[in-house]
């Protein structure tokens, strides 16, 4: 594998760079996406940022936003920026399914690669290689690759605001992944002219109506609660999905409203899409749900939240993870405090 040295000598000149990351980017894909555009395009590279599918437009705010790419509108021009391309860096993903078919394109081709990454189970993908698994966020991690070169262009606010946008996304505002490190990351941020404040009202105080009506049905038609299992569920079905109109980034974030309840230490949220029930787990403490995702429903991510996928009905999704809830049930009552 490449040192930082070696990934100095190939940024040393200006590049075609490509930077991906992965399907429904979150705050932490795009925010780490746009502060390394940022940051090489004042470098001299001429950079793309690319996504597999669309990003909410609650991010449309972030600076550089509108140069973003999307892999499923603009296939045949991205196709031929990755064939052009000479550096290619992956963000906030462990394997090259997540970005699905611009994958497949990628991985044809001879391109110096960097992966950062702090999902458990990295692929060996690319010649330089930064997984942190303890990492808060992406974002975190692009912080200190950036400080990693001396004489490299300043982080600016911009940069600055989109880095705390992915930090904040990926903790839930500094609840969880954090560590001293982070803190020490966000301090300098701050120094840096970030406005915390205000990214907090951008990100998190800008909902539509419709969304606030939505999370109030799913809380009150569509909850279960498991009590012998510590667990809650919400689920949408097809038709809940043209009566609220919901588009791409609309359930964002409700699945965290299960664990305000004492009782839930395990929370899912089922959304019967197009052709597959996407799935988010939540949850409190050392209880794995990345395990729950990885072992029956083809996904991954953290211990605290990780995504899925079921390939047949949403009932029979509910059902799958009803059947499994046993084999965890001494260590979902296992408590510490809770
Ligand atoms: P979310 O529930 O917010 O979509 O995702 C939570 C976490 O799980 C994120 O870290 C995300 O990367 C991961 N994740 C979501 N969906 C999938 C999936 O289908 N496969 C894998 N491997 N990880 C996923
Ligand atoms: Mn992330």
């Amino acid at each position: 594998m490449s040192s930082i040295q070696k990934v100095r000598e190939v940024l040393a000149l200006p590049k075609n760079i490509i930077i991906t990351s992965h399907r429904n980017p979150d705050g932490d894909a795009i925010g780490s996406s746009l502060a390394m555009m940022h940051w090489l395009k004042a470098m001299g590279h001429r950079v793309t940022v690319a996504f597999p599918s669309e990003f909410p437009p609650l991010y449309n705010w972030m600076p550089g936003s509108d140069q973003v790419l999307i892999y499923d509108l603009d296939t045949e021009a991205l196709n031929t920026i990755i064939d052009n391309a000479e550096v290619s860096i992956m963000l906030d993903y462990n394997s090259l399914q997540r970005i699905d078919k611009m994958g497949e394109r990628l991985a044809t081709k001879d391109v110096f690669g960097i992966l950062i990454d702090h999902h458990l189970y990295p692929d060996p993908l690319g010649d330089y290689i930064l997984s942190d698994t303890t990492a808060s966020s992406t974002c975190e991690m692009v912080y200190h690759f950036m400080r990693e070169f001396e004489h490299g262009p300043a982080i600016d606010t911009k940069i600055g605001d989109c880095l705390y946008t992915g930090i904040i996304t990926d903790t839930g505002s500094f609840q969880y992944a954090t560590s001293a490190r982070l803190f020490r990351t966000v301090a300098d941020l701050k120094d840096l002219g970030v406005d915390n404040h205000y990214l907090h009202q951008l990100i998190f105080q800008t909902m539509e109506e419709k969304n606030l009506r939505l999370l109030g049905h799913c809380i009150y038609n569509r909850m279960e609660i498991l009590e012998e299992y510590q667990t809650g569920l919400f689920f949408l079905n097809k038709h809940d999905y043209q009566v609220f109109d919901i588009q791409r980034g609309d359930t964002e974030g409700i699945v965290n409203y299960l664990l305000k309840l004492k009782k839930v230490k395990c929370a899912v949220f089922f959304r019967q899409q197009q052709t597959i029930v996407k799935i988010s787990f939540r949850s409190k403490s050392d209880f794995s749900v990345e395990e729950i995702a990885k072992n029956y429903f083809n996904g991954g991510g953290h211990r605290n939240a990780a995504g899925g996928y079921w390939k047949k009905s949403l009932g029979s999704a509910i059902d799958k993870l009803k059947e499994i809830l046993p084999l965890y049930k001494e260590e979902l009552n296992k408590s510490i405090y809770l």
